[in-house]
């Protein structure tokens, strides 16, 4: 048997980075982010509460919502069959229940960014089975937060979650395409009409959509009711120079 250079080395890499894996479990060991004790060796989540998550069974393509009972898996329903073509496609595993949208809290309000490594990972597996047949979006585009929302928050959650999916999958992170221009007061507690009013002119464009992009995914940590991730991609439709396929990637649905 010949074994080549690129081979041993190949094989080299993966001694090393199997043993670094285990000294990183040693003097890390892995701690569940939901109950506290041992987690899993590749992510922090023991099995119990890994199976216990959370997840929407029999989602929309278009929106994410459990589709009615009847409905063939993987067809779009109701708004979704003409709201299509401003979102083609949208990824939130998670419902908004506990523990998620705890974790999901404590990462926006109480900096715990493993909570949100954590369940990234998740949406990941599922983003890498979803695509296997399919091509990914060619740019991620997080939801903007306004300045000021920024200086007191210190951080955009959006940007976080797209900057690990985009080291992930190998995709660029555009984080100055798009800008909140206007404070809107919190989406919660309003109506769908309100809340299509609130974000009026709240996001603008701040350069040209390159020119060979085609499909873009739009990064949230969760969509609540779509009105601020349909907001952004009708303003990225208006102004593309070709179609655009707009994707929605997020943690959890509402
Ligand atoms: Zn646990
Ligand atoms: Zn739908």
């Amino acid at each position: 048997m010949v074994i080549s250079a690129r081979t041993m080395s190949t094989n080299v890499h993966e001694i090393i980075a199997r043993w670094l894996n285990f000294i990183q479990f040693w003097l890390f060991p892995s701690v569940c982010i939901v109950c506290k004790t041992a987690g899993q060796p590749d992510i922090d989540l023991c099995a119990c509460c890994r199976s216990a998550l959370p997840q929407t069974e029999n989602p929309c393509p278009g929106c994410a919502l459990p589709l009615p009972p009847g409905i063939t898996p993987g067809s779009s329903y109701g708004a979704c069959l003409s709201g299509r073509k401003v979102i083609c496609r949208t990824f939130a595993p998670f419902t908004w229940e506990e523990p998620v949208c705890g974790l999901v809290s404590q990462f926006k309000y109480r900096h715990k960014f493993q909570n949100a490594r954590v369940l990234c990972e998740l949406l990941l597996e599922q983003l890498h089975e979803a695509y296997s047949a399919h091509e990914l979006p060619e740019l991620l585009i997080p939801v903007p937060l306004h300045a000021s929302r920024l200086r007191e928050r210190g951080f955009n959650q959006a940007l976080m979650l797209a900057r690990q999916l985009g080291k992930d999958l190998d995709l660029p992170v555009n984080t100055n395409l798009v800008r909140r221009v206007r404070h809107t007061p919190p989406q919660q507690g309003l109506g769908a009409r309100e809340r299509r009013r609130n974000l009026n002119g709240a996001f603008a464009l701040w350069g040209p959509i390159p020119e060979t992009v085609k499909s873009v995914a739009i990064i949230d940590d969760v969509c609540t009711t779509m009105t601020t991730v349909r907001t952004l991609a009708k303003l990225l439709h208006r102004h593309a120079r070709q179609p655009l396929d707009a994707h929605v990637w997020a943690l959890a649905r509402a």
